[in-house]
């Protein structure tokens, strides 16, 4: 079936038909719909790789795409790409795996191939978690690069990461869970290790308690333990290696439970020396002195003079609660470098590779925070990248060519980028600026917003602290509750120092690096007593990723797959027209079809056309 050909409403026929008959995916010109069966579907395994390596089958298909990535690699001699995106729970991380998985299917030799598939439920462990969307919602961006050796085999591979969402560790709203490991662990630790760590039950721990969840239906976490510490052992993770990561696994859990007594009538605060707090101090490998210094006391420099601040309840709760976020992100950062180490590529590399992009889909809900304010800039970033390479590039090469073209329009979402890029008065800039304003508050910012945007026609001011931006994908409320703080996200040199002196090596070692590259710590006047490392805000460190993600994505042909999520409920057979039109609407889909009607299906340069068809 050449969908390229057909119209809009035969297209959303044929996609209906064709998932009533288990038929996922679609071709709309160039890009690949895949829509998510909910089920097991009987598309995929050894005899599918084959049958699509042959050519013995080509109806549109992830492997296919896989395939077409593979062989434009080797023929033009170019990097791949292959960019997935759709909503929360429209089935890209699955998506992604299947890619994985047929070009896992070449081989490397010494089971590098089989190492690189085993990342994914080490990641998934440590970075994914339930929520109400999907019950395992990836919480990171990740671009997995696939290194091809001079024989077109694979020899390695490099993952990088993007803003794990730290908050979810201490937080997270009802009816969700935190991160998988932590139920993994509790549910699946062998005896000695239970002693060993301390571990109670799920529902026993204050910071797993909050949401009243603790399962996911038809998951074992038990067993989804060994799974992972097997897959552990395949990327070369030392069993030692493996006891450190669990104890701090137990450790952050232990350390939500540190509770603090009163100890004047300012409200100041001491650890209460009990149960949690010795078992964090064993963990960790630090004193019950310097864990009570650091959740209760607080260096300041105060017109050149050093003075020691009492901490009240709650801005100890909050010390702790920082503390468990940036051991549970050193935790994570650590294990994707020790992936990478094992992944790292041989000798016989060729510089070429295909990378997989997996990263959260623009989302919407009735309460929107920092968190989606930064996924959805990133996925304002991606949809231009395809608006680029789909209407921008093409026609202006057809017009360059002196084709005659009847230009196809299509919805440019380059004035939303603005809005959150410019300088200095876009989002970004407005945000950093009052970041660095020690008085300034949520209702600051916004009131700053407001003041300088409001004339901009993809941002329109709301009562009190919200805000709304016309995103390509739809409008969102976002509410600047927290933003400062979580843009900030503040580790202070105590806590720092504190790491730093734990035996434990992982966050000694974490904590070593920041120390070791803040030479000038007085020089952000802003940021009393934190360290260089994080003079960058999280919202401009995101930025330069997404940047050099992008230039990088620029180097490569790109392949498109767009998941949708045929209904809300995570159920096989229930197909929401309205949803999945709205969603092929805000992706451009619908436009993609329209110009590869009217467009040429084949471009290639003179040298390639005749590299390719000269005798
Ligand atoms: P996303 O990464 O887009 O948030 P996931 O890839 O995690 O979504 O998919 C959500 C769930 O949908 C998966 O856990 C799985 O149950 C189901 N799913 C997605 N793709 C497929 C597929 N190709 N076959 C079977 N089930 C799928
Ligand atoms: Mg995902």
């Amino acid at each position: 079936m050449q969908l390229s050909y057909l119209s809009e409403p035969s297209v959303l026929y044929n996609l209906q038909y064709r998932y009533s008959q288990d038929m996922i995916y679609t071709k709309a010109g160039p890009v690949l719909v895949a829509v998510n069966p909910f089920k097991k579907v009987a598309l995929y395994g050894n005899e599918y790789i084959k049958a699509y390596r042959n050519k013995t089958m080509d109806s549109p298909h992830v492997y296919a795409i896989a395939d077409s990535a593979l062989r434009e690699m080797k023929s033009d001699e170019v990097n791949q790409s292959i960019i997935i995106s759709g909503e929360s729970g429209a089935g890209k991380t699955e998506t992604a795996k299947i890619a994985m998985q047929y070009l896992a299917s070449l081989g490397g030799g010494s089971g590098i191939e089989y190492e690189i598939l085993q990342t994914n439920p080490i990641l998934e462990a440590f970075g994914n978690a339930k929520t109400l969307r999907n019950d395992n919602s990836s919480r990171f961006g990740k671009l997995i690069e696939i290194h091809f050796s001079t024989t077109g085999r694979i020899c390695g591979a490099m993952i990088q990461t993007f803003l794990l969402e730290k908050s979810r560790v201490v937080q997270c709203a009802v009816g969700e869970r935190s991160y998988h490991i932590f139920y993994q662990l509790c549910a699946g630790a062998p005896t000695t290790l239970r002693e060993k760590l301390n571990l109670k039950k799920v529902d026993e721990y204050k910071y797993l308690k909050q949401s009243c969840c603790y399962s996911i239906a038809g998951v074992d976490d038990a067993e989804m333990f060994r799974a992972v510490t097997e897959a552990m052992n395949i990327v070369h993770i030392s069993k030692e290696d493996q006891d450190n990561v669990f104890a701090m696994v137990s450790a952050v859990l232990w350390l939500g439970d540190v509770s603090f007594t009163i100890i004047d009538n300012e409200n100041h605060v001491e650890i209460t020396v009990e149960e949690a707090a010795e078992t964090v101090s064993r963990l960790l490998g630090c004193s019950i002195e310097d864990l009570n210094l650091v959740l209760s006391k607080r260096h300041m420099k105060v017109n050149n003079e050093n003075i020691v601040q009492k901490l009240t309840l709650t801005q100890a709760t909050d010390t702790r609660d920082a503390l468990a976020k940036a051991l549970y992100a050193s935790l994570f950062e650590w294990l994707v470098e020790q992936i990478n180490k094992s992944l790292s590529v041989g000798k016989r590399r060729t510089g070429r590779s295909i990378s997989i992009l997996d990263i959260y889909g623009f989302e919407s809900f009735d309460k929107n925070s920092f968190e989606q304010f930064c996924i959805n800039y990133a996925n304002e970033r991606l949809q231009q990248h395809f608006n680029r390479h789909l209407f921008k590039l093409e026609q202006e090469e057809y017009v360059e060519d002196g084709i005659d073209w009847a230009k196809v329009e299509f919805e440019d979402n380059q004035d939303c980028l603005n809005l959150f890029e410019k300088k200095p008065l876009g989002l970004l800039s407005l945000l950093d600026e009052e970041s660095t304003f020690p008085n300034a508050t949520d209702l600051t910012f916004a009131n700053k917003l407001k003041q300088h945007l409001d004339t901009n026609s993809c941002f329109r001011g709301e009562r009190g602290k919200a805000f709304t931006v016309r995103h390509y994908a739809g409008e969102v409320a976002y509410d600047t509750s927290g933003f400062l703080e979580k843009n900030r996200d503040l580790l202070h040199m105590d806590s720092i120092q504190f790491l730093a002196k734990c035996k434990l090596s992982i966050p000694q070692t974490f904590a070593s690096k920041m120390l070791a590259q803040s030479d000038n710590l007085e020089s952000i006047p802003y940021r009393p007593s934190v360290a260089d490392s994080q003079k960058l805000s999280v919202a401009m460190k995101f930025k330069g990723q997404l940047f050099q993600l992008m230039q990088r994505l620029e180097s490569t042909t790109p392949h498109f797959i767009r998941c949708i999520k045929p209904n809300n409920l995570q159920l096989p057979a229930i197909y929401g027209q309205e949803l999945v039109l709205q969603q092929l609407k805000c992706c451009g889909v619908l436009e993609v079809v329209r110009i590869s009607r009217s467009g040429y299906p084949t471009r290639m340069t003179h040298q390639k056309f005749a590299r390719r068809h000269s005798c």
